[in-house]
C-alpha cells in the first residue's frame, strides 16, 4: 500500500496521511525552502492556515493573502500576530504579514513585486467569467517568477468516498489531468512561462494513470524582471481593501536591535567580571597565580569561541569599581555579530550602559560585593 494513504475498501475510503490539506501546504513550503523567494503571496488565502506555517520560513520577508471573502479571513487572522516571544527575542529578518479583501479577478498594485504566488485549491472555485480574466491577473500583471496552483483531479474522485458531482459544493468545475494540462501550457505559452506538472495524494498501485488526488502546476516565468518595471509600468487604481497588517519585530529596526546590543553587552560583561572577580579572589595579586589565572581566563573564554589575549582587553580594577574593555566585550561573537563594527556597539550603547569616563569600558561598582565577601 502506498505510504501516504491508508485505505478501507479499496473505492470506499480512502484517507490520506498526512491530510491532503496538509500535504498542498507541505509541497509549498518544500518549495519556499528550495527557491528561498523572499516574497510570496496566497491568493483564495481562507483561513490564511498556509500563510500561519510560512510565517515560519525564515527567507520570507513579505507574506500577503487575499481573498474575496472577509470573515474567513477575519476568523483566524489574529494567529498571524507576533507572539510575546517575538518581542523578547526579534529575529534577524523583517517580517511584514497582510491581508487584502478582494478578488483574484482585479489588478491591485499591492500584489506587484511577488517573487511566489501560491493558489492552492482556488480556480475550482472561480466563476468563468473570474477564471478567464486570472491569467491575465496573476501571469500578466503580478508576473512573479513562480505561480503554483493546485487543483482537484476529477479523475480520481470515483476512489473518494461521498463525491457526488464535485468534491466541494461551491466547486464551480473539476478537471481530468487534460483538461488542467492544457489550460496551464496554454496559460505558461501566453505568459512566456514554463510550467510542470506534479501533485500530492498518490493513487494506489496498479491505478497510477489515475494520477494524483490533487493536481498542481509550477510555472516558472521564463523572462527577467527588472525592479524599476514593476511598479512604475503598471499603473493601476487599488481595488483591495487591506483588512490585516502586521509587522514583526527584528533587529533591522534599530530600536530592537538597540535592545538586543544593550541586553547582550551587559550579559555578556557580568560573565566576563564574574569569572575575572572569582579568579582575582583565588589567585589574589600574586604575579605567578596570576598568570595561572589569565590561562584559565582564556580557556573560559575560548569556551565562548573568542581567546581574550591582548593585555589592553583584560578586566581590571580601579577603586570600588570593576573595568570590562569593551574591545574584549565586542570579540564575543554573539556582540559581534549583532553590531557589526565597533563603532556601531559604541553608538548603539551610548547613554545607555554605565562606562568609564573615556568610553572604553563597561564600568560596574563593586562597592557591595566587596562588602557581602
Ligand atoms: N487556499 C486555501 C483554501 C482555498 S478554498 C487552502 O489552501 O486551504 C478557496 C478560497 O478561495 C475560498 O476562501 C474563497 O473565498 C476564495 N475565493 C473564491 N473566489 C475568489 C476570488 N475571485 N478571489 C479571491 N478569492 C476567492
Amino acid at each position: 500500500m502506498d505510504k501516504n494513504f491508508q485505505e478501507e475498501e479499496f473505492t470506499e475510503i480512502i484517507k490520506f496521511t498526512p491530510p491532503l490539506h496538509k500535504q498542498r501546504h507541505q509541497f509549498v513550503k518544500d518549495l519556499v525552502e528550495k527557491h528561498k523567494p523572499k516574497k510570496v503571496a496566497d491568493l483564495g488565502c481562507a483561513d490564511c492556515s498556509l500563510l500561519r506555517m510560512l510565517k515560519f520560513c525564515s527567507c520570507i520577508e513579505v507574506l500577503a493573502g487575499l481573498d474575496i471573502c472577509a470573515s474567513v479571513m477575519k476568523e483566524k487572522m489574529h494567529t498571524l500576530s507576533p507572539l510575546p516571544v517575538d518581542y523578547l527575542q526579534p529575529s534577524e529578518r523583517s517580517l511584514t504579514v497582510t491581508l487584502h479583501h478582494g478578488s483574484v479577478a482585479h489588478k491591485d498594485p499591492c500584489m506587484l513585486g511577488f517573487d511566489l504566488v501560491t493558489c492552492i485549491e482556488l480556480i475550482e472555485h472561480l466563476e468563468e467569467s473570474e477564471l478567464k480574466k486570472f491569467p491575465e491577473v496573476v501571469f500578466g500583471f503580478m508576473a512573479p517568477s513562480i505561480v503554483v496552483i493546485s487543483t482537484p483531479n476529477s479523475e480520481f474522485n470515483p476512489l473518494l468516498s461521498r463525491v457526488m458531482l464535485y468534491r466541494h459544493p461551491d466547486h464551480k468545475f473539476e478537471w481530468n489531468q487534460a483538461q488542467f494540462q492544457s489550460w496551464a501550457l496554454e496559460t505558461a505559452r501566453c505568459y512566456d512561462y514554463s510550467v510542470e506538472f506534479t501533485g500530492v495524494g498518490h493513487p494506489p498501485t496498479g491505478m497510477e494513470k489515475v494520477g494524483f488526488c490533487t493536481q498542481i502546476g509550477v510555472f516558472v516565468r521564463k523572462y527577467a524582471q527588472t525592479g524599476a518595471s514593476l511598479q512604475s509600468e503598471k499603473p493601476t487604481e487599488a481595488v483591495y481593501k487591506t483588512v490585516f497588517k502586521t509587522v514583526y519585530p527584528s533587529l533591522k529596526d534599530e530600536k530592537y536591535l538597540q535592545n538586543a546590543v544593550i541586553s547582550e553587552v551587559i550579559f555578556t560583561a557580568q560573565i566576563i567580571k564574574h569569572r575575572f572577580m572569582s579568579k582575582r579572589e583565588e589567585y589574589g595579586d600574586d604575579p605567578e597565580r596570576k598568570s595561572k589565572s589569565q590561562t584559565s581566563m582564556d580557556c573560559f573564554s575560548e569556551y565562548l569561541r573568542k581567546p581574550v589575549v591582548e593585555k589592553n582587553m583584560e578586566p581590571f580594577v580601579s577603586g570600588n569599581e570593576v573595568y570590562i574593555p569593551l574591545a574584549t566585550i565586542f570579540s564575543f561573537p554573539k556582540v559581534n555579530r549583532l553590531c557589526g563594527t565597533f563603532e556601531k556597539l559604541c553608538k548603539l550603547i551610548s547613554g545607555k550602559v554605565t562606562l568609564s569616563s573615556d568610553g572604553s569600558a563597561v564600568m560596574f561598582n563593586i562597592e557591595h560585593e566587596n562588602e557581602e565577601n
